[in-house]
């Protein structure tokens, strides 16, 4: 499953019968090798033995795992793992599992090495209870060491333990952000304790600070109050060279012009240059060794820019009297390629850095820095289309829970955001908008992903039955999407008709339709033909969206297309908000239907010419004929 994606490669262990049964079917929906003790047989071909001691075997697997799943005493996990820890920014994920599969305990690395999320997809896998204990979690707060990865923000210097401890301890800490997305801020819970800014703070002085800036800063060693920087890529270099400059030039040069500038080269977040450069040795290098981006644009739209330094020497060699500058500013203005509109859009032209040259043996290389708006992720983004089913959390698949509680930003109608609340990770970016505004949603989620996040789009019932998942590919369709970035994954959910049909019996046992009687975005006459087509032909039919406040004649066109087909006494129910607090289930039929509230959140569903009621249960039969049907 690709939600499992970001911590791979995964291993599990377990030393017992019961251990090896409970993981198997996990490590097979993880994508994650289970190794078994040897003293176990081997039931599973996609089982492995370890031979020997189980803490030789550890230490050959550590490196090259980034998490590791133990159903195993949590004592002796701990024991096993002692030796082999040695930093959490770079020590796998540590999980361990209860032999009855109840309890998922993050163990260690529970933010930077990803366990805390782990431990929470596998307890929505496995319909068990994750046990996190860092205090961010408990506090609803995201992770300070894990704020930025989102955004794909380098994590810098600083006492990330002091900072954290401030924060754990509910202190006032300063926060300080000059370059990046703000969006973290806006989801931060009413009781957060960060200040932001410089301005006064009154009674309280900080006692933690973060700072969030392209700028290098230095860190008094033992100063009492706790800092760390968190460096936002947005740094856009500029580079034109002579024709075979090294590998080892450029970097020094881009090192040495940062040093001068005071600028940090972690927010560096690509290179831009003069397509010529495209095969330049030295510039890929670089670029792969760094693994920067490498945007590159022709001359006559290098030339097109105002630069402070233009040069007629290089205008008559390439075309363009600027390649640094001019590449620059483009690079720091990349955004705008993906909306696809940068014609419309004025550019932001100015330069943090104008044009540096550094020679040195025949070689030369020339650098200009900008500063982007929007900062570079360095990630693919995702869109999760997800089914939430019709209103209670048991009715979501855990597939569902498990996207919507992995997804970096979860978006959709707030109604249906509120019913997954208890879904939501701490740190999560929640954006809702007014129900009338899917295409905006669908914008949004789409704009999320392509710059790098992993975004929930939710829909109620099934996503892609009257849901957001059509309106996402169709807005996908109309950009130059190529199937990949973002990638898409839909998980389908119980639909309105479902979930209807099993609050009154069995309605739906024989051929049936969905028609929704919203006109907005289907002419009525269409949606008539349909109504004439289903009751002719006998459908059992579920109607979405009977009666708005402003669509009061519909349903009642509706019923008597069906009059004109059916028995008025053909049984009718309506199901209001199945398997919300506020349900209601009413057993009528096709002539009294109207008697009762219909509204945005019924499902009326009408049976065919055989269904009927029996000790309050909608029942329509599986075949016409009396013959007995194998089930
Ligand atoms: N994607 C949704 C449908 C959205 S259209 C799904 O698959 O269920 C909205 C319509 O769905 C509502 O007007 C109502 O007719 C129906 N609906 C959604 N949730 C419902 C619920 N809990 N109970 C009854 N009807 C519901």
């Amino acid at each position: 499953m690709s939600l499992f994606d970001t911590f791979q490669p995964i291993a599990a262990i377990a030393t017992t019968p019961q251990g090896t049964q409970l993981l198997h079917p996990l490590c097979q929906s993880l994508g994650a090798t289970l190794y078994v003790s040897d003293t176990l047989p081997l039931t599973e071909t996609t089982v492995c033995h370890y031979q020997g001691s189980l803490k030789t075997h550890l230490a050959t697997i550590w490196p090259n795992h980034r998490a590791l799943i133990f159903c195993l005493a949590t004592g002796a996990v701990i024991r096993l793992i002692a030796p082999l820890l040695q930093d959490k920014a770079t020590d796998p994920a540590i999980i361990v599992i209860d032999a009855k599969g109840q309890s998922v305990i993050s163990l260690c690395s529970g933010h930077q090495g990803g366990a805390d999320r782990l431990a929470q997809l596998i307890a929505h896998h496995l319909h068990a209870t994750p046990i996190i204990t860092g205090a961010s979690h408990h506090l609803n707060l995201p992770g300070i060491d894990i704020l930025g990865l989102p955004f794909g923000w380098r994590k810098g210097p600083g006492d990330w333990t002091g900072v954290s401890h401030a924060i754990a301890s509910q202190k006032r800490v300063q926060v300080i952000q000059e370059a990046g997305s703000k969006l973290w801020q806006e989801n931060l819970p009413q009781n957060h304790p960060f200040y932001f800014g410089f301005g006064q703070m009154g009674e309280n002085t900080p006692e933690g600070r973060i700072w969030i800036s392209a700028t290098q800063r230095r860190f008094a060693e033992g100063s009492p109050l706790p800092k760390v920087q968190w460096y936002p890529r947005v740094l856009w270099v500029g580079i034109g060279c002579i024709r075979g400059t090294s590998q080892g030039l450029i970097a020094s040069a881009i090192k040495e012009v940062c040093q001068r500038y005071h600028l940090a080269t972690e927010a560096i977040a690509g290179m831009a240059t003069i397509d010529l450069k495209a095969d330049e040795v030295g510039i890929i290098e670089y670029c792969q060794e760094k693994e920067y981006p490498l945007l590159t644009y022709s001359a006559d739209v290098l030339n097109a820019i105002k630069v402070p330094n233009p040069s007629d020497v290089v205008k008559e060699e390439v075309g363009t009297s600027s390649v640094a500058e001019a590449a620059a500013i483009y690079g720091a203005n990349y955004w705008f390629d993906y909306e696809g509109n940068r014609e419309n859009r004025e550019i932001d032209q100015s330069l943090l850095v104008t044009k540096q040259i550094i020679k040195s043996e025949g070689e030369a290389v020339t650098i200009a820095i900008a500063k982007s708006e929007l900062e570079y992720t360095g990630k693919t983004g995702k869109i999760y289309l997800v089914g939430i089913g019709p209103g209670s959390l048991e009715q979501i698949t855990s597939a569902a829970k498990m996207a919507i509680n992995q997804a970096d930003a979860l978006v959709g109608y707030s109604l249906y955001l509120d019913l997954i609340n208890p879904l939501q990770r701490s740190g999560q970016i929640v954006e809702s908008l007014p129900i009338t505004q899917e295409r905006k949603r669908a914008q949004r989620a789409i704009e999320l992903a392509q710059w790098g996040l992993s975004v929930a789009v939710i829909s109620s019932g099934d996503c892609g039955i009257y849901g957001m998942a059509g309106l996402v590919l169709e807005e996908l369709k109309n950009t130059d999407w190529d199937g990949k970035k973002p990638n898409i994954e839909v998980f389908p959910g119980i639909t309105a008709l479902q979930a209807a049909a099993s609050r009154v019996g069995t309605p739906l046992m024989h051929d049936f339709c969905a028609i929704s009687l919203s006109d907005l975005l289907t002419p009525w006459e269409v949606i008539k033909k349909r109504l004439n087509a289903a009751a002719m032909g006998d459908f059992v039919t579920a109607l979405y969206n009977p009666r708005s406040q402003t669509r009061q004649s519909q349903i009642v066109e509706a019923q008597s297309i069906f009059l004109n087909y059916r028995n008025p006494n053909t049984p009718v129910a309506l199901v209001r908000c199945a398997y919300r607090q506020d349900e209601t289930i009413i057993l009528t039929n096709l002539q009294e239907m109207l008697t009762h509230t219909i509204d945005m959140l019924t499902t009326v569903l009408i049976g065919n010419s055989s269904t009927f009621y029996h000790q309050n249960w909608m029942v329509t039969p599986r075949g016409y004929n009396q013959v007995e049907h194998q089930l």
